[in-house]
């Protein structure tokens, strides 16, 4: 931890996950103003895309001005249709799920694994098999006729979903897999970089996120006609930018110059910051092992995670309170907390959707909190968090 931490008083308030801006991104946006480049073009918008587009390892990166835009502009590329199905985690902040309906598809909301909270591959595999039927080199959900286009995998909380198997499966059903990566830039899975090897991938750069622009997103893709169509429908469809000729219904999804000058100072640190959630994973992990009735997060073998948000699960019987008691009574020390989101196949808009054998989603709404986790978290502030967790266990 940094050397110049001061003592914090000792009833401070601790956030859940504050933002880091203490590199370049000052200096980078007084550029921007000194040169009149605040707005939608100006060099840091392409700075920011080739910064991104080289650390995860992909050909191609499109800003936009959030990760839900982004996630709207992959579906329409990866040519998901009105009344298509994607299948998408039930487990997610609902923003892709969403994005499924912008472009008129719908969603079938997937389980995800005990072990470690992402999509489950195995229950995708049996899904498409069992449920679905090959129509003249198409699939079709035999429970609702519609078409199966596309796969949404969420990996979440900077932990990699298992994408080999998903993208397997995909492959072999000529299904195209649309990755929300929005909480997991710089993790890896099985050595690659989440957005490198898939068809697209998505990015956040909201201000709760590993690192931020204030607002913003990014599509990685190794395809260029898929990069150059994200492009052109960020930026309101110009076929002819001087004769305003428009050949199809564009959006105005761009990032400012401003905004990238930000990313380009966060993404000079987004290693530093890794190494520090993991860092505080550690201390947690380390911290916390011997309380009954708290389960750990844990790092896949094949993984690599960035601990973007260290959440534990709460079992009340063995630990003295629910997740939801716990978080009160650490609020009221001061320290913020967060449940994992509410099943989505149980949101108003979603609930004549198909939910496909959701089996352990429910439990770890229940059952989880994210505990702070700021790459600023002072140690003296992490241990007043393991304390108080400890001495609330069977109060
Ligand atoms: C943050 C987030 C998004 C959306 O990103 P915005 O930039 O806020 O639009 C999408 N999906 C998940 C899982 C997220 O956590």
């Amino acid at each position: 931890m940094a050397s110049d931490q001061v003592a914090p008083a000792p009833d401070s308030f601790v956030p859940l996950c504050a933002p880091e801006l203490r590199g370049n991104e000052w200096m980078y946006i007084k550029e921007c103003l000194d040169t009149n480049f605040v707005s939608s073009v100006g060099p840091f918008v392409d700075r920011f895309e080739h910064m991104v587009a080289d650390y995860v390892g992909a050909r191609y990166a499109v800003a936009t001005n959030s990760g839900t835009a982004a996630l709207h502009i992959a579906l329409l590329v990866a040519g998901v249709r009105p009344d298509d199905e994607v299948l998408v985690s039930d487990l997610t902040f609902v923003a892709p799920v969403n994005a499924i309906r912008y472009v008129g598809a719908f969603p079938v909301f997937m389980d995800v694994t005990a072990e470690h909270w992402q999509m489950d591959p195995q229950k995708v595999e049996t899904f498409l098999k069992e449920e679905c039927a090959a129509v003249d080199g198409r699939l079709r959900n035999r429970r609702t006729n519609r078409l199966v286009t596309a796969i949404l995998p969420v990996h979440i909380l900077g932990h990699p979903v298992d994408i080999k198997p998903i993208a397997d499966v995909a492959r072999r059903y000529g299904l195209k897999v649309i990755e929300d990566a929005t909480e997991a830039l710089g993790a890896k899975c099985r050595g690659a970089r989440v957005g490198a090897p898939g068809d697209i991938a998505c990015f956040s750069f909201n201000g709760n996120k590993i690192i931020t622009t204030g607002g913003g997103g990014m599509l990685t893709t190794n395809n260029e006609a898929w990069a150059q169509k994200a492009k052109y429908l960020t930026t309101q469809a110009k076929d002819d930018p001087i004769e305003y000729v428009h050949h199809e219904i564009g959006y105005n999804y761009r990032l400012t110059n401003l905004q990238a000058a930000v990313g380009v100072g966060q993404m000079e640190n987004l290693d530093d910051y890794i190494r520090i959630k993991r860092g505080i994973a550690e201390r947690y992990t380390k911290g916390l092992s011997d309380v009954p009735g708290l389960t750990l997060p844990t790092e896949a073998p094949w993984a690599f995670s960035t601990f973007w948000l260290y959440t534990v699960l709460v079992e009340e019987a063995c630990y003295g309170m629910d997740s939801r008691f716990l978080q009160r009574a650490l609020a009221e020390r001061n320290i913020q907390t967060r449940p994992l989101w509410a099943p989505i196949h149980d949101q108003r808009p979603y609930r004549d959707c198909q939910a496909y054998r959701v089996e352990v989603v429910p439990r770890l709404h229940r059952q989880a909190l994210s505990l702070p986790c700021s790459v600023g978290l002072r140690d003296a502030d992490q241990q007043r968090v393991i304390d108080a967790v400890r001495d609330l266990a069977r109060r």
